[in-house]
């Protein structure tokens, strides 16, 4: 599958091109990367490190934000999505936070961020 018809992060064109460095994010134009760098670039270097140094297990997985909340700083990795499947046209991509969160916690409030942005639709 060609990256290169991957949609804008910033507006959802499609044929956007990727970040040099991370090469995880796609825009369109200067403007949109400029207009999404005051975020990215918290995310740019360490994603393009994370990328390098480990493998996708699976294209079921997906690379996220992790804060641990007995380490100051946030840590990525890659989360399984398996795809729920609803009967219909329509499945979706369900984020299993479980092998992150301690066995005594249920609640899945402190693990967010999965990064599908892409597959929402655009209402404008
Ligand atoms: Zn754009
Ligand atoms: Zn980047």
């Amino acid at each position: 599958m060609a990256t290169l018809s991957s949609p804008c992060t910033m507006c959802d064109k499609p044929d956007s091109r990727q970040c040099a460095r991370c090469h995880s994010t796609q825009y369109c134009s200067k403007n949109c990367q400029q207009a999404d760098w005051a975020s990215h670039k918290l995310l740019c270097r360490p994603l393009s490190e994370f990328l390098e140094k480990s493998k996708r297990p699976s294209k079921n997985h997906f690379s996220a934000i992790l804060f641990p909340d007995d380490q100051e700083k946030p840590k990525l990795v890659w989360i399984h999505c398996p795809w729920i499947d609803e009967g219909e046209e329509w499945g979706y991509q369900l984020a299993d936070p479980k092998p992150f969160l301690r066995a005594d916690e249920d609640s899945s409030n402190i693990f967010q961020n999965p990064r599908l942005k892409r597959d929402l639709t655009n209402t404008t």
